[in-house]
């Protein structure tokens, strides 16, 4: 088992924060993403979790000890990577064993054990095979054997799937999220990708420049997002942010008249606000009905449904509408937006205002 918790944790090379002040705790058994694009600090900071890494400042603690100066070896954590740093010369079964060969295991013991981690990930039959000769979703899974079968106390993921094509992505996905849960092992997993996060988390760390910027699971973080950046970040396809001002309960940008917003936001300041709509709370309707008017600027089919971009002076607005929407490129169209559903964001500061 294993609690993990960070306290004002930050991590500076000369006068750059790349991990700026990060406190969170992490439940035993708890499936955490750390979630942000590229240079967020999401791999420094779980480096400094396993120990790869030291923090400039801050407390790192696992099961209520102060780990900070426990070297890498003795924080009892099995670590997978994008690149699964298998030895081309080892067989998978000697790869899997590995890790409890240097611990001094016995040779039966340490076969023992791998083919029950290869048994956990579908690999039984692809014991004897070398790196070289297995699909790169099997390799993932010899390296994802290898941290099962050292029984750790923490696993800890960087983009293990991202190597993967979309289809085979999906499908470990699943696999990786019920092994989780079968193994009931404490696991941080570090993705830029949303979907990832969405889908296999217990709950999501946002990150971004070094910051943390919103902790909840994956529908805290989808319904009520905290700032304007998380509000695009999450979601595919993402929320549509209209930015304009708000003066009397009517809501005004470039190409959009005065929308009325009656009640929609209890106590809202005038002033300059992003309103964000998802495109399911978005609707197609006739030019001259609609809260704005608009022409199609694509249709792009998906088969379950399709989705309409509507352009409305400098605004691309995208609609989740009916796969059978009988509508064109270059039509007039006009969209309601259902008032329940919209997000408000400060313009300046892009909070979340309530
Ligand atoms: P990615 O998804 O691209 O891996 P990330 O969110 O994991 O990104 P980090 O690898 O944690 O980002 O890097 C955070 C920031 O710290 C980046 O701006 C990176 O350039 C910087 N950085 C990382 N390692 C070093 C280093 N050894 N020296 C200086 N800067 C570094």
């Amino acid at each position: 088992m294993a609690e993990v918790s960070l306290r004002e944790v930050t991590k500076r090379w000369g006068a750059f924060a790349a991990v700026d002040s990060v406190s969170l705790d992490i439940a035993d058994r708890e499936f955490v993403v750390f979630l942000g694009p590229s240079g967020c600090g999401k791999t420094t900071t779980m480096r400094m979790i396993a120990g790869l890494e030291d923090a400039t400042s801050g407390e790192i603690v696992i099961d209520g000890r102060v780990v900070n100066d426990v070297p890498a070896r003795d924080r009892d954590l099995a670590m997978v990577f994008q690149n699964y740093a298998l030895y081309p010369h080892m067989t998978v079964a000697e790869n899997i064993a590995y890790p409890l060969k240097v611990r001094g295991q016995s040779r039966s013991a340490r076969y023992e054990a791998a083919r029950g981690a290869a048994r956990r990930v579908e690999l039984e039959d692809l014991l004897d095979r070398r790196p070289a000769q297995l699909s790169g979703g099997q390799r993932q899974r010899v390296a994802l054997a290898r941290a099962i079968v050292r029984e750790p106390r923490l696993f800890l993921m960087d983009e293990p799937l991202s190597n993967l094509d979309a289809k085979l992505r999906t499908a470990m996905r699943a696999q990786l999220k019920h092994l989780q849960r079968e193994l009931a092992i404490t696991t941080i997993y570090v993705t830029h990708d949303q979907v990832e996060a969405m889908t296999l988390a217990d709950r999501i760390v946002i990150l971004r420049d070094g910051k943390l910027q919103q902790i909840g699971s994956p529908l805290e973080v989808y319904d009520r997002p905290a700032n304007v950046f998380i509000a695009g970040f999450i979601g595919n396809p993402p929320m549509n942010l209209l930015e304009g001002t708000l003066a009397d309960g009517r809501f005004s940008s470039e190409g959009i008249d005065a929308l009325a917003l009656p009640g929609a936001l209890p106590g809202a300041r005038d002033g300059r606000v992003v309103v964000g709509a998802r495109p399911d709370h978005v609707a197609l309707t006739a030019p001259e009905e609609g809260d704005i008017r608009g022409t199609v600027y694509a249709v792009e089919q998906l088969g379950e449904g399709a989705l309409v971009t509507v352009e409305a002076g400098p605004h691309r607005l995208v609609v989740s509408a009916a796969r059978n929407t009988p509508v064109r490129e270059d039509e007039a169209v006009g969209l309601s937006l259902e008032r329940e559903a919209l997000h408000f964001f400060d313009g300046d500061t892009g909070e979340r205002r309530e």
